[in-house]
């Protein structure tokens, strides 16, 4: 289903790392927005843009199929789910801007106990993943015998429950992996927040405002970073 009204409609994170720094960055380009926890759309009051609130995990989807023209998402989820749908033919989204927050890096960590020297040391090893294929990637290049268990959430307490001797997972400050008693071994893959816009072809209308949106957002940006 592609947005058809003349009204710009952006995706962002309805509730996690990602949402404050997304609503944050909206505000500071004038768009009044007022979203109510529970609200999933929410229209802003004096720009024709309307907001909606999901997943990270969807984001990548509705812009690919143009039920939203923008989306602010990580590019580790990004890059993972254009591993995953293997898109060599088709252009699914458009990146318009690296927003500079939700700074991460996923990363490889096993037991701080594990005699680790490189990678190769993981051979016969099973690693758990949120992220099959960007790990996928990686090794490839090392033709080792090694196995990927996909797991969606808690990858920390794999190795602790013996599912898995080593994890990929995001970091940012290591507290977690401190907590689990690992230690980061290897970086396979650096993230931070991008808007991304959809290639489906915007009406003329939407495409001024499309236009001033992403002019704002890039203006935006480049006075943050003088004054940083
Ligand atoms: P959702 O319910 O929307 O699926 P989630 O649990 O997948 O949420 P969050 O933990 O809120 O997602 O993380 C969202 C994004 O924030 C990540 O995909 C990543 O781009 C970024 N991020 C930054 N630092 C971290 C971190 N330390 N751990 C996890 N994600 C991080
Ligand atoms: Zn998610």
């Amino acid at each position: 289903m592609v947005n058809e009204n003349n009204r710009i409609r952006v995706a962002v994170q309805k509730s996690g790392r990602l949402s404050e720094e997304s609503l944050r960055l909206l505000t500071n380009c004038g768009i009044r927005l007022r979203p109510q926890k529970e609200e999933l759309i929410c229209q802003s009051d004096n720009f024709p843009l309307d907001l909606l609130r999901v997943r990270d995990d969807d984001i990548p989807g509705l812009i690919a199929d143009g039920s939203c023209d923008f989306g602010i998402i990580g590019t580790n989820v990004l890059q993972e789910k254009s591993l995953q749908n293997g898109e060599k033919s088709r252009i699914t989204h458009e990146i318009i801007e690296y927003l500079g927050f939700a700074l991460c890096r996923l990363s490889i960590s096993v037991p701080k106990n594990f005699p680790y020297q490189d990678i190769r040391c993981l051979e016969k090893c099973r690693i758990a993943t949120s992220y099959p294929h960007l790990l996928s990637l990686f090794l490839k290049q090392y033709k080792l015998n090694i196995k990927i268990t996909t797991l969606t959430g808690s990858v920390e307490i794999a190795p602790r429950l013996g599912i898995a001797e080593g994890i990929c997972d995001l970091v940012s400050t290591g507290a977690t992996l401190e907590a689990n008693n690992l230690r980061e071994v290897e970086t396979i893959f650096k993230s931070q927040a991008v808007l991304i816009k959809s290639p489906n072809l915007l009406n003329p209308e939407k495409k001024i405002v499309s236009d001033f949106l992403q002019n704002k957002i890039k203006q935006f940006k480049k006075t943050n970073k003088t004054m940083s």
